[in-house]
């Protein structure tokens, strides 16, 4: 069973709708560089006053900054039977910065178009629970009270840069900078490419099958 698993793929692809699954089934830990700088932002310390205005923007916090505040979180976690890195590495650098610590097992990369990905981001709305996160789809996956999540009941929201100008931008930093991670890990016999369109659960039938 891999152990140590990468998420790669555009924003929106799944990654951490796939990854929350693999978590629950798994009982690995899950680290999401996302969720960290967005609780960071809502806590109004340095680090979120310092990444919010990349990420309000699209684009990608400084490598340094991501590196060590996931060296901090790796040295952090002690003994687990696993990770799951969702959306880290986002860079080469990070990349070079994750195989010094650790040995990864497996990139996962959800393949998905751009439109679909425009169309998922923007019609994407959020649980602002920190303890909840749960995310939904206007139309494929409504919560069943207009703008109230199923889980808790928080208020939903739209996140910031869901909004249509900077998923744009977004995409535009995926391919520049993220991309070519799909080179990095397929040089190293460790990518499993997978459809990221269809049922939710069909997806993750064919995750499951890759961490074997
Ligand atoms: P996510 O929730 O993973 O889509 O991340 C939201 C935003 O946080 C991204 O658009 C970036 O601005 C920032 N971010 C998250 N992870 C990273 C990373 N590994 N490197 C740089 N910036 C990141």
């Amino acid at each position: 069973m891999k152990s140590m698993i990468v998420l790669l793929g555009p924003p929106g692809a799944g990654k951490g709708t796939q990854g929350e699954k693999l978590q629950t089934e798994l009982g690995y830990v899950r680290l999401s560089t996302g969720d960290m700088l967005r609780e960071a932002v809502r806590n109004g310390t340095e680090l979120g006053k310092l990444a919010k205005t990349y990420m309000d923007s699209g684009a990608l916090v400084p490598n340094d900054v991501i590196i060590g505040l996931m060296k901090d979180k790796i040295q952090s976690l002690g003994k687990v039977p696993g990770i799951i890195f969702d959306g880290f590495p986002r860079t080469v650098e990070q990349a070079e910065a994750l195989d010094k610590e650790l040995d990864v097992d497996l990139a996962l990369n959800f393949d998905v178009a751009d439109e679909a990905l425009i169309e998922r981001l923007t019609q994407r709305r959020s649980c602002p629970n920190p303890d909840c996160q749960a995310v939904y789809h206007l139309v494929y996956n409504p919560p069943k009270c207009e703008g109230k999540c199923d889980k808790c009941g928080s208020e939903l929201y739209q996140r910031d840069d869901d909004k249509a100008e900077t998923v744009k931008n977004r995409l535009k930093t995926y391919h520049e900078k993220t991309q070519p991670l799909v080179d990095y890990y397929t040089k190293a016999g460790k990518i499993c490419t997978i459809p990221g369109i269809g049922d939710i659960d069909e997806i993750f039938a064919k995750v499951k099958k890759a961490i074997q």
